[in-house]
């Protein structure tokens, strides 16, 4: 059997969550565990998050699925609604919502809700996704407290520049924030993980964590240790082979690596198709028999092969870590020109996913 595997680590989920209540204290907590929960396993990562106040995810289907697993806190569905077809569910599973665009007011303002919706107002403050105009923020705030079956909860805003600590952007955002919504009254909610960890100013009522329950940094160039968090997801495979190759001589397609010595190499079962990113250069740090060698050559879809220099000994078997304990997948990103969300959330299904408790 392949021994390219995943394994996720509940302790330190836990102990994230304990950490962003440190950072946090006077916050609520609504975990981000949209995506799979970042790749690691939605019911899973909710169950072992169970001293969250919340949970913030991206569709119906993920809300769903956590009340499915027997998951009793606040949800909220960060996207609101998409069609009007979903209210019944909406309602029915006590699913919050957040208001993000005039449209999804108006359909509520149609429709005859059975039930009443708890319900966020999203404001853009400098981000241009989703979110409210500024100037428009009182009226719609207005027109929520006042629909009968409307229960406004705050509002809230998202930062495009929080892993810049320098960024005059997230100072301009805070700003516009605290001016539209001061007068509101209500809950507010700004800070993701990035905000949490390099802006405290902005934690207000909610935080909500996302990249640093996982145990990984936002902040660029920053490492997830710095923080006091621990990796959650660790990727392992195993050497599958060693050989000796001639000075000259190339490794793998395209022949775009040459040895520039005789020199020993090595095969490890992992490649593009289980998630390793196929932009990984040549120089990714692989952790063999718990020391770093580097990556040579192209990423392939089942394999990639390693500079053996440093560890002539190795054997076939030995193991391997692509991320997690011992290699904080923040290094992994830079290599591949990407972010760790990234990678975390793309391991693929036939990687066999193992939880620690
Ligand atoms: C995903 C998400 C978060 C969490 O972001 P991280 O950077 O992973 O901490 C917070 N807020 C919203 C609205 C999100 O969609």
């Amino acid at each position: 059997m392949r021994r390219t595997q995943v394994s996720i680590s509940l302790a330190a989920l836990r102990h994230n969550l304990a950490q962003v209540r440190r950072l946090a204290p006077n916050s609520r907590v609504m975990a981000a565990v949209k995506a799979n929960a970042y790749g690691h396993g939605l019911a899973r990562v909710a169950l072992s998050l169970a001293g969250a106040d919340g949970f913030g995810v991206s569709c119906i289907e993920e809300a769903l699925a956590l009340r499915q697993a027997g998951i009793t806190q606040p949800i909220t569905l960060l996207e609101g609604f998409f069609k009007a077809d979903e209210l019944a569910l909406i309602a029915q599973h006590r699913l919050d919502l957040v208001i993000h665009h005039p449209n999804q007011l108006d359909i509520l303002e149609q429709q005859s809700l059975a039930q009443s919706l708890r319900v966020w107002l999203k404001i853009d403050t400098g981000m241009h996704r989703l979110g409210v105009p500024p100037e428009a923020a009182a009226a719609l705030w207005q027109r929520i407290q006042t629909h009968p079956r409307l229960q406004a909860l705050g509002q809230m805003t998202h930062l495009a520049c929080a892993d810049e600590l320098g960024s005059s952007m997230t100072a301009r955002q805070l700003a516009c924030f605290s001016e539209t919504t001061q007068a509101l009254g209500g809950l507010k909610t700004i800070a993701n993980s990035a905000g949490i960890l390099g802006w405290p100013q902005c934690h207000g009522d909610w935080v909500r964590p996302g990249i640093m329950l996982y145990g990984v940094s936002p902040l660029l160039g920053a490492r997830a240790q710095e923080h006091g968090l621990l990796p959650v997801m660790t990727l392992r495979s195993e050497l599958i082979a060693v050989k000796q190759v001639a000075a000259g001589e190339s490794v793998g397609y395209g022949a775009s690596w040459q040895c520039p010595e005789e020199m020993p190499i090595g095969v490890v079962a992992v490649g593009y198709g289980d998630g390793y990113p196929r932009h990984a250069s040549t120089g990714t740090p692989v952790l063999l028999n718990g020391r770093e060698v580097p990556l040579i050559g192209r990423v392939s879809m089942d394999m990639i092969c390693v500079d053996l220099r440093s560890q002539p000994q190795a054997q076939i078997g030995d193991p391997v870590v692509l991320w997690g304990e011992g290699l904080p997948v923040e290094r992994v990103a830079e290599h591949a020109e990407t972010i760790a969300y990234e990678l975390l959330c793309g391991v693929t299904r036939r990687v066999e996913c193992i939880e620690t408790p």
